[in-house]
């Protein structure tokens, strides 16, 4: 298929939402945005053997490359409206081509996105760059910088399945179509969107965990020029991953590393009753896992005593990355 023939096949759909008006086909999308809102533009890049197994399904590959994106959404407290698509792919692979376009569509359809435009091109390596474009309410978005010494750090979910289930595909230990809870949680994360709105006019500070928490939690408390304390036995786990990894390796899973694409949020000291509220309202687990702090450190403790973890969390260019 040529480029045009396979952009019409696989990422032209019917356009469902009014505010597009002008969508794929044109040399650009025009959008309308809704008066009173802010806008929000987040991107985020899949890089084949750096982001995800080489042979990962193309429709999981399709729909992490979406729920990445809205992950960063999420953390803005954002309503996902648009999206845009780089594609970069070795070949024109008609059956790799329907099953990423349905994988695509599938996550964006759970939030009404629309496919607005995009690139095509030919390279070395499949490279997947998903830009979307949200909206948020001016008083209510959602930074890393608003947190304050003595605000309660909170996660939702369960943190370091999707890390335990990358190990177990990269450790050949299981097959990728395996039933895993962990290995699903890789292939098919669901960001935190409408949880985010809940707690947006509460928190003062969130941030999407893709790399790690403790790098994450860093990244927050950096923002906001604070410190923190989290205890590792607060860190919410999940029974399947300290049934198959212990609870040593759980933990290090959680701290260290990534996929997890959960909320981490900070609300003012004293709001414990909201975490079941949001809890109930989302059904997610909602768990408090530590504190904001004056001294510019992220602390650990295990059971209350001082921990000395070490963060090994993903860098891409610096010591532990590649
Ligand atoms: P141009 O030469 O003006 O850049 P293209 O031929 O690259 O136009 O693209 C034609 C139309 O198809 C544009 O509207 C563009 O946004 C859209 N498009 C190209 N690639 C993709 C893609 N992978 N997904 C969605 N839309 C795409
Ligand atoms: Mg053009």
């Amino acid at each position: 298929v040529d480029e045009f023939e396979l952009i019409r096949r696989y990422f032209t759909r019917e356009l469902i939402d009014a505010d597009v008006r002008i969508g794929i086909g044109d040399d650009g999308a025009v959008m309308r945005p809704t008066t009173g809102r802010d806008l929000v533009a987040v991107m985020d890049t899949l890089v084949e053997g750096v982001h995800f197994p080489v042979d990962l399904g193309a429709a999981d590959i399709g729909w992490r490359a979406v729920a990445v994106n809205l992950s960063d959404i999420a953390a803005m407290a954002a309503t996902p409206r648009w999206m845009t698509l780089a594609l970069t792919l070795r070949e024109a692979n008609p059956d790799w081509l329907q099953d990423f376009s349905s994988g695509l569509f599938a996550a964006a359809e759970e939030h009404s996105i629309s496919l607005v435009g995009g690139d095509t091109t030919r390279g070395q390596q499949n490279i997947i760059s998903i830009q979307i474009c949200g909206d948020v309410d001016p008083d209510f978005i959602l930074t890393r910088a608003g947190a304050r010494v003595r605000d309660l750090i909170c996660v939702s979910g369960t943190l370091g399945d999707a890390a335990a289930g990358l190990n177990l595909l990269q450790s050949n230990s299981v097959m990728l179509d395996a039933d895993n809870d962990l290995i699903r949680r890789f292939r098919r994360p669901n960001a935190r969107v409408s949880l985010a709105q809940t707690i947006a006019p509460h928190a003062s500070a969130a941030i999407d965990i893709s790399d790690g928490l403790y790098g994450d939690i860093q990244k927050l408390l950096r923002a906001s020029d604070t410190g923190g304390r989290i205890e590792l036995d607060s860190i919410p786990l999940s029974s399947t991953l300290v049934e198959q990894f212990g609870l040593d390796r759980a933990q290090q899973f959680a701290l260290g590393g990534g996929d997890d694409y959960e909320l981490c949020f900070t609300l003012p000291a004293g709001s414990e009753a909201l975490l079941s509220e949001f809890s109930q309202q989302h059904t997610v687990r909602i768990s408090c896992i530590g504190v904001v702090t004056d001294n510019h450190k992220l602390i650990c403790t295990r059971q209350g005593e001082p921990f000395n973890y070490v963060d090994q969390g993903y860098h891409h260019f610096g010591a532990s990355g590649s």
